[in-house]
């Protein structure tokens, strides 16, 4: 590969044209990617794969737009990683007046790229962005479920070494994982909590570690291997679609469900891979077939606010604990 990579992707017919549309200035030399503000994330990484390059950070969904998440200024991952909108270098943008302006970044006034980059709409309607990609990364995607609720969410000392000995993190709590199937059964069944107790320091988490490695110890997954994780996620978003009114109506199920679901992504990804890192981000597809109600809270991961941090936690354990 050049070191000069530039194309044009246009909606979801992902095409490769050969003019720039950007005088670069500074980005000249590094690799960049031009795309219409429709692209999503999904579509974007099937070009990724296809031309061995990556963002090193972006968004896990794969049905959200580049438009949508700059402008929001959304999105991001690793450590070392800003948001998915602060490695835009270029962009066009039709303003009130009908014209198009076209920017560069970094330009002599900071503020004023700032604001264009997440511009939340208010300047216009971007028509294309550019943004800085890198050689496609392979990284080490390890699932961990040996951690408790109590292990970590109510000691900062361990939450804090787990960030700072992984590049990127994901913890997942599926309440109730840790009930049993008979005492399911009862909760359903006699609808009496009383009679069940659950304690929820005592459930266990899903942890995925991302670590960019150098030389992968193994094979990266190939295609079937991807075709097949695709129809695992549309069989399990398709579950969780099918079942919602369901768990609506009959709340006691809703442990159950919980608990089939926490199991079925323990089978799921019982192994440790290496793969690119485009396939490693946007690891959950069809997230669209199952509407959730998605409340979300952004924490500052400095070193010092992990005490901070394991006090949201427990606010959530303590609610849900409630609602039990
Ligand atoms: C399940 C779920 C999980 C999420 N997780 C996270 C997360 O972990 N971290 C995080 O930061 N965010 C997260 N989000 C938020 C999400 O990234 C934003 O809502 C994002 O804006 C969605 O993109 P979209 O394509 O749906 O945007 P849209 O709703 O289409 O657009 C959002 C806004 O962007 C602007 N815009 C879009 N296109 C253009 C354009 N061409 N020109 C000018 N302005 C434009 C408009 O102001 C528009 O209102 C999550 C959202 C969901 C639904």
């Amino acid at each position: 590969m050049s070191d000069r990579f530039c194309s044009v992707l246009i909606g979801s017919e992902l095409s490769i044209v050969s003019s720039p549309m950007f005088d670069r200035g500074e980005a000249a030399n590094s690799l960049t990617v031009t795309i219409a503000p429709g692209v999503t994330t999904g579509e974007l990484s099937k070009f990724f794969t296809d031309n061995n390059v990556c963002f090193k950070t972006d968004a896990i969904l794969d049905k959200a737009t580049y438009g949508g998440l700059i402008a929001a200024g959304c999105h991001g991952v690793g450590k070392d990683q800003l948001a998915v909108s602060d490695y835009v270098k270029g962009m066009s943008i039709v303003g009130a007046n009908g014209e198009e302006a076209v920017y560069t970044f970094p330009s002599d006034d900071q503020d004023n790229d700032n604001a264009l980059k997440c511009n939340m709409g208010l300047f216009g309607v971007m028509t294309s962005i550019t943004m800085e990609v890198k050689p496609m990364v392979i990284v080490k995607v390890e699932n961990d479920f040996s951690y408790t609720v109590e292990d970590l969410f109510y000691n900062p000392t361990a939450l804090k070494k787990l960030y700072e000995d992984n590049w990127s993190l994901e913890i997942f709590w599926f309440p109730f994982n840790n009930l049993s199937w008979p005492q399911l059964i009862a909760l359903f069944y006699f609808r009496c909590p009383e009679q069940v107790s659950w304690e929820p320091k005592h459930d266990k988490l899903w942890i995925r570690k991302i670590n960019p490695v150098d030389v992968p110890d193994e094979p990266t997954p190939n295609q079937v291997e991807y075709d097949i994780k695709e129809v695992q996620d549309a069989i399990t978003t398709g579950f969780g679609r099918s079942s919602a009114p369901y768990l609506n109506k009959n709340e006691f199920l809703i442990p159950s469900f919980l608990k089939a679901g926490f199991e079925m992504v323990q089978t799921f990804n019982a192994t440790t891979r290496f793969e690119p890192m485009n396939k490693a981000i946007h690891y959950q597809s069809f997230i669209d077939v199952m509407p959730v109600l998605d409340m979300e809270f952004a924490f500052n991961a400095d070193p010092d606010t992990f005490s901070r941090q394991v006090e949201a936690m427990q606010a959530a354990i303590d609610i849900t604990k409630k609602y039990y």
